[in-house]
């Protein structure tokens, strides 16, 4: 292997450590601890794993947890009450409604109830316009944290020719719309796609979210190019991404593992946007009371 590692869980644990003390900053500044709501119907497996993760990070960080929990059953009414409480309570700075929800429940409506200034996913439609116009709001975690480690390793984003492969909302789309936003030359290649190696092999910036184990391999990379692996696939030998890590790692500059890259920073940078939804909230009602 030539490419150096981008280490994501050390640069999670660094935003974590500074983000305690942030959080800590705030509460004695304010006097309001920012909490998280997570919201979580029904008893998928996965998603009751990551709901506690997120949950006990939220209380690590020195924030409030205020999850609630939905029956299997609920119906669309029962969630978008609940959300519309969350949304009005002052006491919750974040709501994150945990999917895939029950097949019975229509998730976009649901989602769209979430005040953009607690909505620490960043998938709302206000949120994606607000990120698309650059104005303040809250960013997608796993993009968000893409960009992070481009920074912690100063990779040059401003006029870097970035390839990003996969268009899906929650990865592709937003982490391109960062890229351009910090001035990057960004393509979004996806599924139709023509000459996906050669598209590739132009990046100086390969970002891949594409869902397909392995697809890029050394043919799709520059020499010294960074590449970012966004996929996460579980198989018989643990983890692995969209990446064939072994041989893009002979040609990269810098790469990051699965897992250990982009995967710990998705819950840093939720932790980082719940300490933000606090501070839009502390803000916004702070020019209500001067208006
Ligand atoms: P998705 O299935 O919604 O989107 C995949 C995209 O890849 C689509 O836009 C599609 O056009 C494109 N694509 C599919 N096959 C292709 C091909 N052969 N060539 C080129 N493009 C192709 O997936 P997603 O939600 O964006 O997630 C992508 C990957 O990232 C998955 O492996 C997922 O598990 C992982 N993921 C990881 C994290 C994390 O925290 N690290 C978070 C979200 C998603």
């Amino acid at each position: 292997m030539t490419a150096g590692l981008i280490d994501g869980k050390a640069v999670a644990a660094r935003v974590r450590a500074a983000l305690k003390d942030d959080v800590s900053a705030f509460i004695a500044r304010t006097g309001v601890q920012p909490g998280l709501a997570t919201v979580l119907v029904g008893g998928d497996p996965a998603s009751e794993v990551y709901v506690a993760n997120k949950r006990k990070s939220t209380v690590a960080s020195g924030m409030a947890d205020l999850h609630q929990h939905l029956p299997e059953d609920a119906s669309q009414a029962e969630v978008e009450s609940l959300l519309r409480r969350l949304a009005a309570d002052p006491q919750v700075s974040g709501i994150l409604l945990q999917l895939p929800v029950p097949a019975q429940l229509n998730a976009a409506p649901l989602i769209d109830l979430i005040p953009f200034e607690k909505d620490v996913d960043g998938l709302t439609t206000l949120s994606v316009g607000r990120l698309a116009q650059q104005k303040p709001g809250l960013r997608p975690c796993t993009p968000a944290g893409v960009i992070e480690l481009l920074d912690a390793y100063d990779v040059p984003i401003e006029g870097a020719n970035v390839v990003v492969i996969g268009r899906s909302e929650l990865v592709g789309r937003p982490v391109a719309q960062l890229l351009v936003n910090r001035n990057a030359t960004v393509t979004i290649a996806h599924s139709r796609t023509r000459n996906l190696a050669e598209v590739c092999r132009a990046a100086d910036i390969v970002v891949a979210a594409v869902g397909v184990k392995g697809l890029i391999t050394a043919e799709h990379i520059k020499p010294g190019a960074t590449v970012i692996d966004v996929g996460i696939h579980r198989g018989p030998e643990g983890l692995s991404g969209d990446v064939d890590f072994g041989p893009a790692a002979e040609v990269a500059g810098l790469i990051t593992p699965v897992p250990g890259g982009v995967g710990p920073m998705t819950i840093a940078m939720l932790l980082v946007n719940t300490l933000r939804a606090a501070e839009l909230q502390y803000e916004l009602a702070g020019a209500a009371a001067t208006a």
